[in-house]
C-alpha cells in the first residue's frame, strides 16, 4: 500500500512507494532547510545535499538572496533504491516539518485559497548531470489555489499559464503521460487563438488548456489530477528519485565515467516568477566566458519568462550585457553576486537567477564546464590575480582538457541530431579527434590514393607492421577488431593520428573493395568521417576544426613541470616524431620501435621497398650467411635512421629497442608479394610460400618474438647494435651529445638476458675501439613476462635498466590477449554488466595485479642494483592514474607517445600536489 496511494500506469517507482520501517534509521538527518540568513547545511556537504542544495545553503549562509527551501539528502534516494523503492521511515514527518518550516518563514500555506506557497521540485547530484534528470516547477497549484494566486498577483493569465505549465511537467515528469500529446494540445490551442507565441495566449485560453490538461490526465491516469499539495509533492519526490535510474541518467554516468554517488537529491524550492511582467525575467551567468576563459561577465537573459523557457528553447534570450539597459540596478546587483561568488568558491562559477517584479534571486551557482581552452586560460589567470595559487592552477586542468587542445574535432557548431543521422557504427575509441577520408581497404590503396593527392581513412579488419606505409599517409585508421594496444591503436597513437579500434559490426569484403555496416553499403572511394574521441564512424565528409592552444597552456605546463619528479620520455620511431615529441617536452625517448623501420622509410618514402625486401629476404633465408646478406642491406638505413633520431635528441637519453615482433608479421602473405620477393631471391614462388607457412605460429604473441628471435639469429642482434653505435659515434663526431641506451625486449631469464648483454658488448665496444672516441651506452630490458618480474633481482645483475612493457605484461599477467580482448572487455568494464573492473586494464593499469608484479620487480630488481634506471614505456606511460602510480611506486621515468608527453607531465605534478595535501591532512588528522 503506498503512501500517497497513486496508483501509476507507467512509472512503477511511484506505485512502490512506502515507508520503509528499519529501525536505524531513526537517527539519521534526511531533510535540510535554507531560508532567510540561514541553513542546515554548507558547499561542503555536495555528496549527501547534491551540488545544487549544496550551493542554495552556501548562498543562503554568505547572505545572498536566495528563496526558502530544503533539501532531501542523497542519503533518502540510496535508501530509497536499496530498500525497494521505499522511502526511509523517517522522511514524511521530516518532509512535513520542513514544509511546515517554509510556510512560515515565506508566509504562504501549501494550497492556500489566498496566497498559496508554490514550489518547484529538482533534482541534484553530487556531479552535475546536465537535463539527465528533472524539474517541476509551480507545485502547490490546485483549482483552488490558481483563483488565490491570480487574485493576488491580480493576474489571471500568469496564474493559469503557471498551472497549465505545473500540470504539463507534473502529468509528463511524475506520472510518464506523453509529452507530445501534451504539446500537440498547446499548438492547437495557439492555432484556435491564432497566436503564435505563448506569451500571446489569453487568460480564458490558458484555462480552457487546463480543463483538456486535467481530461487527458483523467483518461490515462485513470483518475483526477491529485488537488492535495503533499500528494503533488510525493508523487514529485518520487520523480525525481526515480529520475536518478532512469535510462539517459544511467547511461550518462556511464559515459562520464560517474560512479560512487548515492543518488540525487531533491530540492524543494519556494517559487519565485519571472514571467510576472516586464520588470521580471530569468536568466543563465556564468562568472567568466566558459568558452573563451576570458574574464568577462557571460550569459542569457530573457525578460518575462521562467527557466524552461530558455531551456526548451522556446524563446530565444539576450546576450547578458543587454540586461544592463534593461534592468541597471539588478545587473550592478547581479555583477555583485557574481563577484562575490567567484572570490568565495575561488573558481568560474555557472549561476541560475531569476528577478521577480524587480527582484533578484539567486536560484544556483555551482562549478562552471568550460572547454579545454577555457581550462587552461582561467587557471593561469586566476593564478595571476591570486584567486588561487599556481600549484591549484595545475590541479585544476584535466589530462583531456590537453588532449583536446590539439586534436582536431568535429566541428561543434554541427547539431547532433545531424551526426546521429550519420552515424554507421560504433566500436572502441583508441586515438582521439576526428579524421575524414575517403575509404580505402589496403594498406597499398591507402599509399596510391594518397599519392594521387587524395585523404584517404585506411579500414582494415585488423592490421599489422606491414600496414605501416599505408596507416602513415591515412588521416585515420579504422578497424573491425582489435582493442586499444592492437598493432592499429598503438601505431596510429604514437603519430597523433585519429583511430577507432573493434568495430564488429563492420563487414568488411577486401575482394569487393567494400564494407556494410547496419545495412548500409561503404565503397571504396566513399567518404567517411571517424570520431577517435567517441569511437564513431559516420558516413560522409563532415567538417573539422582545429583547436589552437592558447598562450596559457605553456605557463601552465611551465608550472607543472617545477613540481613532478618524475621524468617524461616518448615513444617515437621517426625523427619527425621525436622533434614532434620535444617540442612537447619530451626528456628523451624511452622507446624506439625498431620494427616500424623496416616497412617505411620515413625520410625517403621512395626507399620503402628496398627495407621490406631486405627484412624479408633475412627471415626467408636458411642459412646464417644468406641472412648476413640481406642484414648488410639493412644496416645502412638503420644507421642513418638512428643518426636522425639521435640528432632530433641530442643531448636526451635515447632507448632503443631491438627487433620485437614475430618474423612471420613482416613476411609477404599474398600470392603478388610472395612472386615479388621469390624474384628478387632468384627462388621459386613456392619456397617463399613454404618459408611462410613455416613461420607461422600457433600463438605469436607468446612465440618467437622479442629477445628470443636474438638468441636464435644473433646476427639480428649484432646488425641492429651496430647501426646503433655506429650512428651514436657518427653523432658524437658532429658534437651531438649521444645517450643510447640499448634495450632487449621480453627477458624472462638472467641468464638469456646475460648472453645478449656480452652480444650486445661485444659488438658495441669492438666499434667503439676502433673509432677512438668514448662513447658510454647503457644495456638493459623491458620487464615484460611475469618470471621477468618475479627474478628482477637476478636480471638486474645484468641488465642496467628496466623498462616496464606493461602492453606485454598486462597480456601474460592476466592471461587475455591484447589484441582479441577488445571484444569482451568492455563487459569487464561496463557498470551495468559485470562491471569486474573500473577500466580497461589495458588502458588503465590493472594497479592491484599487474601493479603488483611491478612494485615487487622495482624492490627486487634495486636490491641487487641499487641506482637501476626504472621506466615505463607502454600505453600506459600516458595514461593519468597509470602515471600516478608510477610515480608513486619509484619509477624515474614514464614514456609516452608525442602527443600524450604534456599529460603525462601534468599527471606527474599533479600527484606530488595530491600526495602533499594528503600528508598534509595525515598529519592534521594525528
Ligand atoms: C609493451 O609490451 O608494453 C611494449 C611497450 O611493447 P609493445 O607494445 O611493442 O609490445
Ligand atoms: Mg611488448
Amino acid at each position: 500500500m503506498g503512501f500517497v496511494g497513486v496508483p501509476t500506469i507507467e512509472h512503477a517507482h511511484i506505485e512502490t512507494q512506502d515507508f520503509d520501517n528499519a529501525p536505524e534509521e531513526a537517527s539519521l538527518k534526511y531533510v535540510y532547510s535554507f531560508g532567510a540568513g540561514k541553513a542546515d547545511g554548507n558547499g561542503e556537504m555536495k555528496d549527501a545535499l547534491g551540488g545544487k542544495g549544496a550551493g542554495l545553503a552556501e548562498m543562503t549562509l554568505i547572505g545572498l538572496p536566495v528563496p526558502a527551501g530544503f533539501t532531501i539528502s542523497t542519503l533518502a534516494c540510496d535508501h530509497y533504491f536499496k530498500n525497494k523503492k521505499t522511502y526511509p521511515k523517517t522522511l514524511r514527518k521530516e518532509v512535513h516539518e520542513h514544509v511546515r518550516k517554509l510556510e512560515r518563514v515565506s508566509g504562504k500555506k501549501f494550497g492556500d485559497r489566498k496566497d498559496p506557497l508554490l514550489v518547484s521540485v529538482r533534482s541534484g547530484s553530487a556531479r552535475s548531470m546536465p537535463g539527465m534528470m528533472e524539474t517541476i516547477l509551480n507545485l502547490g497549484l490546485n483549482d483552488e489555489s490558481v483563483d488565490g494566486l491570480a487574485r493576488l498577483t491580480n493576474n489571471e493569465r500568469f496564474a493559469f499559464d503557471a498551472y497549465r505549465r505545473f500540470i504539463q511537467m507534473y502529468s509528463t515528469v511524475a506520472i510518464g503521460l506523453s509529452k507530445d500529446e501534451l504539446e500537440h494540445k498547446l499548438k492547437a490551442l495557439k492555432q484556435r487563438q491564432g497566436v503564435k507565441d505563448d506569451t500571446k495566449v489569453s487568460a480564458a485560453g490558458w484555462r480552457e488548456l487546463v480543463a483538456e490538461y486535467k481530461a487527458f490526465f483523467r483518461q490515462k491516469a485513470g483518475r483526477a489530477f491529485p488537488e492535495d499539495p503533499e500528494e503533488q509533492l510525493w508523487g514529485a519526490i518520487g520523480a525525481v528519485f526515480g529520475s536518478w535510474m532512469a535510462e539517459k541518467a544511467v547511461t550518462y554516468r556511464r559515459v562520464e565515467k560517474i560512479t560512487g554517488l548515492l543518488g540525487t537529491a531533491v530540492n524543494v524550492v519556494q517559487m519565485v516568477f519571472g514571467n510576472k511582467g516586464e520588470s521580471s525575467g530569468t536568466g543563465v551567468c556564468f562568472t567568466r566566458d566558459p568558452s573563451t576563459g576570458k574574464k568577462e561577465f557571460y550569459g542569457d537573459f530573457l525578460v518575462n519568462a521562467q527557466g524552461e523557457d530558455v531551456v526548451a528553447g522556446i524563446r530565444t534570450p539576450v546576450p547578458l550585457s543587454e540586461m544592463k539597459s534593461l534592468m541597471p540596478k539588478v545587473y550592478g546587483q547581479l555583477e555583485r553576486v557574481r563577484t562575490l561568488l567567484e572570490k568565495h568558491y575561488r573558481d568560474m562559477q555557472d549561476m541560475e537567477f531569476t528577478v521577480e517584479e524587480g527582484k533578484l534571486y539567486m536560484l544556483q551557482t555551482r562549478t562552471g564546464k568550460r572547454t579545454p581552452a577555457a581550462a587552461f586560460v582561467m587557471a593561469v589567470d586566476m593564478a595571476n590575480e591570486k584567486l588561487i595559487s599556481r600549484e591549484e592552477a595545475v590541479g585544476r586542468v584535466k589530462g583531456e582538457d590537453i588532449e583536446r587542445l590539439f586534436y582536431p574535432v568535429i566541428d561543434p557548431g554541427i547539431v547532433k541530431a545531424e551526426l546521429q543521422k550519420r552515424k554507421l557504427a560504433s566500436g572502441i575509441n583508441a586515438v582521439p579527434g576526428a579524421a575524414v577520408g575517403k575509404a580505402v581497404f589496403s594498406a597499398q590503396d591507402a599509399e596510391s590514393w594518397a599519392g594521387r593527392g587524395e585523404r584517404v581513412i585506411l579500414v582494415r579488419r585488423e592490421t599489422s607492421p606491414e600496414d605501416v606505409g599505408g596507416m602513415f599517409v591515412a588521416q585515420g585508421i579504422l578497424t573491425a577488431t582489435g582493442g586499444k594496444t592492437s598493432h592499429a591503436a598503438v601505431v596510429a597513437r604514437g603519430w597523433g593520428k585519429c583511430c577507432v579500434v573493434g568495430c564488429e559490426e563492420l563487414d568488411i569484403d577486401y575482394a569487393r573493395k567494400e564494407m556494410r555496416v547496419n545495412g548500409r553499403v561503404v565503397r571504396e572511394g566513399d567518404w567517411i568521417t571517424l570520431d577517435g574521441s567517441y569511437g564513431d564512424v559516420l558516413e560522409g565528409e563532415i567538417d573539422l576544426k582545429r583547436p589552437e592552444p592558447p598562450a596559457a597552456y605553456e605557463t601552465l605546463m611551465k608550472w607543472a613541470d617545477k613540481i613532478r619528479r618524475l621524468r617524461v620520455r616518448t615513444n617515437a620511431d621517426t625523427p619527425v616524431d621525436s622533434r614532434k615529441a620535444r617540442a612537447m617536452g619530451a626528456e628523451g625517448i624511452g622507446l624506439c620501435r625498431t620494427e616500424h623501420m623496416f616497412f617505411k622509410d620515413f625520410e625517403q618514402p621512395e626507399r620503402s621497398e628496398e627495407r621490406q625486401l631486405a627484412i624479408q629476404k633475412m627471415i626467408v633465408a636458411e642459412t646464417r650467411e644468406a641472412r648476413q646478406k640481406a642484414l648488410a642491406k639493412l644496416l645502412p638505413l638503420q644507421r642513418r635512421d638512428f643518426v636522425g633520431i639521435f640528432k632530433a635528441m641530442d643531448g636526451l637519453p635515447v632507448t632503443i629497442r631491438l627487433v620485437d615482433p614475430p618474423l612471420h608479421e613482416f613476411v609477404p602473405h599474398d600470392r603478388e608479394n610472395q612472386q615479388r620477393l621469390a624474384k628478387d631471391i632468384g627462388v621459386n614462388v613456392e619456397a617463399v610460400a613454404r618459408r611462410v607457412a613455416q613461420l607461422k605460429e600457433a600463438n605469436p604473441m607468446l612465440g618467437h618474438r622479442g629477445c628470443r628471435l636474438a638468441i636464435t639469429y644473433p646476427e639480428i642482434l649484432e646488425m641492429q647494435v651496430r647501426a646503433i653505435i655506429e650512428a651514436a659515434i657518427e653523432c658524437k663526431k658532429q658534437g651531438v651529445k649521444v645517450l643510447p641506451e640499448i634495450m632487449h625486449p621480453l627477458t624472462l631469464d638472467r641468464k638469456e638476458m646475460w648472453i645478449l648483454e656480452q652480444g650486445t658488448r661485444r659488438v658495441a665496444d669492438e666499434i667503439i675501439k676502433q673509432s677512438g672516441t668514448k662513447l658510454d651506452y647503457l644495456v638493459g630490458t623491458m620487464i615484460e613476462l611475469p618470471r621477468a618480474a618475479l627474478l628482477a633481482d637476478q636480471i638486474a645483475e645484468v641488465a642496467e635498466f628496466f623498462s616496464f612493457g606493461t602492453n606485454d605484461l598486462t597480456q601474460t599477467t592476466m592471461g587475455l590477449s591484447r589484441d582479441d580482448a577488445g571484444r569482451f572487455l568492455p563487459d569487464y568494464v561496463d557498470q551495468d554488466k559485470a562491471a569486474i573492473f573500473a577500466d580497461d586494464p589495458f588502458q588503465s593499469l590493472d594497479e592491484a595485479g599487474v601493479g603488483l608484479l611491478m612494485r615487487w620487480a622495482i624492490e627486487r630488481g634495486r636490491s641487487t642494483r641499487k641506482n637501476l634506471k626504472i621506466g615505463i614505456c607502454c600505453e600506459h606511460g600516458g595514461d593519468p592514474a597509470s602515471v600516478r602510480f608510477c610515480h608513486r611506486a619509484g619509477m624515474d621515468y614514464v614514456s609516452a607517445s608525442p602527443f600524450r608527453v604534456p599529460i603525462a607531465r601534468l599527471a606527474a605534478a599533479q600527484v606530488v600536489l595530491e600526495d602533499r595535501a594528503e600528508a598534509k591532512n595525515r598529519k592534521k588528522r594525528r
